[in-house]
C-alpha cells in the first residue's frame, strides 16, 4: 500500500519540498506520495493525530508550527529539543519523534565548500529560528569564534545564553558586525533582507569584507541576494541557499527510507522550479 509522507504549514502553496520529495519517491522506487497539506495553527493538534490515526510515515513541518508542533509530538531528539523546533517527523513504530534537520542540513552543504569550521571566526547575521538551528550546530564543531549580529541585539544575546553547547561568542548590533568584518573566516546570512519585497537591500554593507572569506546567504529565492552579490564583487567566496534546502530535505528523507539521496537530483529539480542554473 501506497506510504503517505508530509508537509505541513501555512501557507503551503509555495513549498518546493511536494516536487523535490515525490521525484526521490519516484526515483528510488518506493511506494509512497508527499502531500503538502495547508494547516490553521487551531487544528494543528488534530491534523497531527490524523495523520498519526492513517499511518503517515513521516512528515515535514515548516512555517508557523516549527515550535508549536512539539507538544502534540511522542517524543524529539536532543538537537530539535535544544533548538525548540522541528522541521521533520518520523513514524517511528507508531510513535511521532521529531528532529530538526534545519541546521545539520546547513552544515552538511557548507562542508562541501568549506573543509573544516574548526579554528575558524564565524559570523552569523539574524538570531530568528533559522540562525538559531545554525548556531546550536556550528557551535558544536569548534569554531574559534561564532558571534551572532542582529538588528534586534537582545535577541542575539539571548540566542548565545541559550545555547547548550560552548562556544566563544559575542552578540552585537548590524552596524558593528559591518565594521569588524575583516576578522570573520565565514558570514552566514539569515534574516530575510534580500527576499521579495527587500530584494534591492542587504543587512549591512560588505565595504570591510576579506576577498578570501566565505559568504553564506540562506535565502534561495532570488539564487542570488544583493548581499551576495556584493560578496562576488569584493572577491569572497558565495553560497546561497539551494544547498542548504537541499541538504534539510536529503536528511529527512534518509531518516524515513534509510537512502541518503542524490542530492545533485535534487538541486536540478528545485532550480528547474525557481527557473535557475545549476552553477
Ligand atoms: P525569523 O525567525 O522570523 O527571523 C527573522 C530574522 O530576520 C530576525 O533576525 C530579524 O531580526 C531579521 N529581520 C527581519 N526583518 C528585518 C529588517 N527589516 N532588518 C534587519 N533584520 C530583519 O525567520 P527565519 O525562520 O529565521 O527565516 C529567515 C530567513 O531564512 C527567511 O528568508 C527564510 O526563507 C530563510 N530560510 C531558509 C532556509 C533554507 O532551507 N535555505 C530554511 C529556513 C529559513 P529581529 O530579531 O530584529 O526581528
Amino acid at each position: 500500500m501506497k506510504k503517505l509522507f508530509a508537509v505541513l504549514g501555512d501557507p503551503i502553496g509555495h513549498s518546493m519540498s511536494p516536487v523535490m520529495l515525490n521525484d526521490l519517491f519516484s526515483f528510488y522506487h518506493i511506494d509512497a506520495h508527499y502531500l503538502p497539506f495547508q494547516v490553521k495553527a487551531e487544528v494543528l493538534g488534530e491534523a497531527v493525530r490524523g495523520l498519526k490515526a492513517l499511518g503517515v510515515g513521516g512528515f515535514n513541518v515548516t512555517i508557523p508550527h516549527k515550535s508549536n508542533i512539539i507538544p502534540y509530538l511522542d517524543g524529539i531528539d536532543e538537537l530539535a529539543a535544544n533548538i525548540g523546533a522541528v522541521n521533520t517527523v518520523v513514524n517511528e513504530n507508531g510513535k511521532l519523534i521529531g528532529y530538526n534537520t534545519d541546521g545539520p542540513g546547513f552544515l552538511k552543504g557548507l562542508k562541501t565548500y568549506v573543509d573544516t569550521l574548526s579554528g575558524q571566526r564565524v559570523l552569523i547575521i539574524g538570531a530568528g529560528g533559522a540562525a538559531r538551528a545554525i548556531y546550536f550546530t556550528i557551535a558544536q564543531e569548534k569554531p574559534r569564534a561564532v558571534d551572532i549580529a542582529n538588528r534586534t541585539v537582545d535577541r542575539a544575546s539571548s540566542l548565545i545564553d541559550d545555547c547548550p553547547y560552548t562556544a566563544s561568542s559575542r552578540a552585537c548590533s548590524l552596524d558593528m558586525a559591518g565594521k569588524s568584518l575583516k576578522e570573520y573566516d565565514l558570514i552566514i546570512q539569515t534574516t530575510m533582507i534580500g527576499m521579495s519585497p527587500k530584494m534591492d537591500e542587504q543587512p549591512l554593507e560588505l565595504t570591510n569584507l576579506r576577498n578570501q572569506s566565505m559568504v553564506c546567504d540562506i535565502i534561495y529565492n532570488p539564487l542570488e541576494t544583493q548581499f551576495l552579490h556584493e560578496a562576488i564583487q569584493k572577491g569572497a567566496r558565495i553560497q546561497n541557499g539551494i544547498d542548504m534546502f537541499v541538504y534539510q530535505g536529503a536528511l529527512a528523507f534518509e531518516k524515513w527510507t534509510g537512502i541518503f539521496p542524490d542530492v545533485e537530483r535534487m538541486k536540478e529539480i528545485v532550480l528547474k522550479q525557481l527557473g535557475g542554473k545549476l552553477c
